[in-house]
């Protein structure tokens, strides 16, 4: 599982920390920073939520990679 997200969408709305905060992390200049791009499957659940959540659909999970 890749996580990618899309800063040109992404306005730093923070949905995504809040869903799986090991993962997502909100910067000052409020867009976020992927902690962890290939997160484990323990934590799809949560990912999955924050793509699911996010306003802008700026975050996606790609599984080829
Ligand atoms: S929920 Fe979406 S818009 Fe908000 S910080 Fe995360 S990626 Fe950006």
């Amino acid at each position: 599982m890749h996580v990618q997200v899309d800063l040109d969408l992404c306005q730093g709305h923070g949905v995504c920390e809040s869903e799986a905060p090991a993962v997502f992390e909100l910067g000052k200049n409020a867009s976020v920073t992927v902690l962890q791009p290939d997160p484990p499957e323990a934590l799809r659940t949560a990912v999955e939520a924050a793509v699911r959540f996010c306003p802008t659909s700026a975050l996606r999970i790609n599984e080829e990679e």
